[in-house]
């Protein structure tokens, strides 16, 4: 028996595709990665370094649905594909960082843009732009024994079965490799980390109702349906 005075916190896992379930232990997601996406908000994509923000490791939700958050009324999706992380360390060369993937997830990072905006025009923290719960529709995560490291494709989202995002895993600023290199620079990674890769243009709001569904080149489907 362990000496916890209240009962231990649930560790998050993500589905494996085949079998068993992926630990996570942190969930770092990266802003503005496409340049489509950076200028329709409002920013210049050049190649300044890239920065990140986290959600929570128990706002990833593989249940298939995503029930409208609190506290807004303009919820936005962002189709992302998730890199899972089998081993860590600081300082990783770029040559070396895809040694430490264990596979790759279709998933969305569902923004409060409402409160999302008003934090940006204060100068203030995300975390209740982003970082709500279940914010992170997530699922199957794929293996690279089984997809490889996925870094060209087609990126889509579709909301009631019209395409709203497109674009290609070859259009992102900062290559899953330098993502990973960079962040080990700044934070001890560790196996459970799962990375955020950045979304392409045409993000835009959801209602109740709505089905969402991502599709990544090489990858199985994430569904959605809003709630
Ligand atoms: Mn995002």
């Amino acid at each position: 028996m362990s000496d916890y005075v209240i009962p231990a916190p649930k560790i998050p896992t993500i589905p494996v595709d085949g079998g068993g379930e992926f630990p996570v232990r942190r969930v770092y997601c990266i802003g503005r990665n496409y340049a489509a996406h950076s200028i329709e908000m409002g920013d210049d994509p050049d190649r300044d370094p890239p920065f990140f923000f986290q959600k929570n490791p128990n706002n990833l939700d593989a249940s298939g649905d995503f029930p409208y958050p609190s506290q807004t009324s303009d919820v936005h999706y962002e189709v992302e594909m998730a890199v899972a992380l089998k081993t860590g360390g600081t300082n990783i060369a770029t040559e070396d960082a895809l040694d430490h993937v264990f596979g790759y997830a279709p998933c969305l990072d569902m923004t409060r843009r409402d409160l999302q905006g008003e934090a940006k025009k204060k100068g203030r923290p995300w975390e209740i732009g982003k970082a709500f719960e279940r914010s992170g529709p997530i699922g199957p995560l794929q293996r690279v024994a089984d997809v490889g490291h996925p870094d060209n494709g087609r990126v889509e989202l579709l909301v009631n079965n019209e395409v709203q995002q497109e674009g290609d895993l070859n259009q992102m600023i900062w290559k899953v490799p330098e993502m990973i290199s960079y962040l080990s620079d700044f934070f001890e990674l560790e196996p459970g980390d799962v990375i955020m890769s950045g979304t392409p243009s045409g993000v835009g709001p959801i209602q109740k109702g709505d089905v969402m569904v991502v599709n990544i080149a090489g990858l199985k489907s994430l569904t959605v349906k809003v709630t």
